[in-house]
C-alpha cells in the first residue's frame, strides 16, 4: 500500500456554480492508484476533470471530498509533506512577467523552503535549455521557453512525482521532443511521472499505465500493454442460412447468437486469424448467408469508452 505514489479514494469536486450557472460535479467519486516510479497517462475529452484532478494533487483546487494520499501522506493531515512530493506542471502558462527564468526558479525554491545550498538552478536552467535565457525577463520569452520554464518551476523542490498538465499541447515538434526527453530521463532516475495528454499515441508511446476518465469518472484503467491488447479486438458478424444450434468454439474465440439471430464471434488478432474464426464457424456446421468483420482502432475505443452516457 505504500508503494502507491498517489492513492485516490472517492475523491469528488463540485464547483459551485457562479452568476446563476448550475454548480458543476466535476469529479464523481474517483477511485486512482498510480504506482510508484510509472509514468501514468491520464487521459479523457476535454472537460473530462483532468485539471481538475491534478489542481487537486497540485492543492491549486480545493476538493469537496474523498480522500488523496500522496507518497504515502495525507494531503488534509500532512499536507507539508503530501506537497513536497509533489511538483507540478499546471495546464496554464501563469508565470510572473517580472522573473528572469532564474529568478522564478529561486522565487519558486524559496516558496517551497529549499535551503539555498541545496537549490540547484543552474542545473535546471541548463536541463530546460534556458541557460542564455536565466537573466531575461519572462515576458520577452517565447511560448515554449514559457513552458519550459513551468517545468523547470516544477522541479526546484526534488519532488518524488512530477505532474505535467497537457505538456505538450500545441508545442511545435522540437519542443515536444524535448519535453518528453526529459520526463523521460526524469523517469529513469526514478521519479514517477503523472501526465494528461489528448494524444493517444503519445500516452501508448510514453505511459506504463492509463487511466482514461470521462464526465468525472475513471472509465477504464489498465496497463498500456492490456488496453492495446483490448484495441485490437475485433469482431466477426456471421448470418447464417439456417437456425444456428450449436455455437463455434475455439481457443480465443468468445461466440454469442444475437438476437436477430446472427453469431457475433470476438477475437483478437493478435492471437486468433479470420480463417481461424472462420474454420470454427464450419466445424459448427453453419452456412455462412453473409460475413462482416467490425475492428476497433484506438481512437474508436477511446471514443466508445468515453462518448456521453
Ligand atoms: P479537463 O482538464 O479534463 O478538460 P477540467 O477539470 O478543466 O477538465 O474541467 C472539468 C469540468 O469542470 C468542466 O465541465 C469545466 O467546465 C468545469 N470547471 C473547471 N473549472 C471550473 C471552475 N473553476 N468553475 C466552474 N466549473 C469549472
Ligand atoms: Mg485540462
Amino acid at each position: 500500500m505504500t508503494q502507491d505514489a498517489i492513492r485516490l479514494t472517492g475523491l469528488c469536486k463540485t464547483y459551485r456554480g457562479k452568476r446563476g450557472q448550475p454548480e458543476k460535479q466535476a469529479l464523481k467519486g474517483i477511485d486512482l492508484t498510480v504506482p510508484r516510479g510509472s509514468v501514468f497517462g491520464l487521459l479523457g475529452p476535454n472537460g473530462a476533470g483532468k485539471s481538475t484532478l491534478i489542481n487537486i494533487l497540485a492543492g491549486l483546487v480545493l476538493k469537496t471530498a474523498g480522500k488523496v494520499t500522496i507518497w504515502g501522506f495525507d494531503q488534509d493531515t500532512n499536507p507539508r509533506q503530501s506537497r513536497a512530493s509533489i511538483g507540478v506542471m499546471p495546464q496554464e502558462l501563469n508565470l510572473d512577467p517580472f522573473f528572469s527564468p532564474r529568478g522564478a526558479l529561486e522565487v519558486q525554491a524559496g516558496l517551497y523552503g529549499v535551503p539555498k545550498a541545496e537549490r540547484r538552478s543552474d542545473e535546471i536552467l541548463r536541463m530546460i535549455g534556458l541557460e542564455d535565457k536565466a537573466e531575461a525577463y519572462a515576458r520577452t520569452l517565447s511560448g515554449g521557453m514559457r513552458r519550459r520554464l513551468l517545468l523547470g518551476k516544477a522541479l526546484v523542490h526534488h519532488p518524488n512525482i512530477l505532474v505535467l498538465d497537457e505538456p505538450t499541447a500545441g508545442v511545435d515538434i522540437e519542443l515536444r521532443q524535448m519535453l518528453w526527453a526529459n520526463i523521460r530521463k526524469l523517469n529513469e532516475q526514478g521519479m514517477t511521472i503523472i501526465l494528461t495528454t489528448h494524444y493517444l499515441e503519445e500516452a501508448e508511446e510514453m505511459c506504463d499505465e492509463i487511466a482514461i476518465i470521462n464526465e468525472g469518472e475513471v472509465v477504464v484503467r489498465d496497463s498500456t500493454k492490456n488496453l492495446l491488447g483490448r484495441l485490437d479486438a475485433k469482431a466477426m458478424v456471421v448470418h447464417p442460412e439456417a437456425p444456428v444450434t450449436v455455437l463455434p468454439q475455439g481457443e480465443g474465440i468468445e461466440a454469442e447468437l444475437r438476437g436477430d439471430g446472427a453469431v457475433v464471434l470476438r477475437y483478437h488478432t493478435n492471437a486468433t486469424s479470420a480463417e481461424q474464426v472462420l474454420a470454427a464457424v464450419r466445424v459448427a456446421g453453419i452456412t455462412i448467408r453473409d460475413v462482416k468483420t467490425e475492428e476497433a482502432d484506438l481512437e474508436d475505443v477511446f471514443l466508445a469508452l468515453t462518448k456521453a452516457r
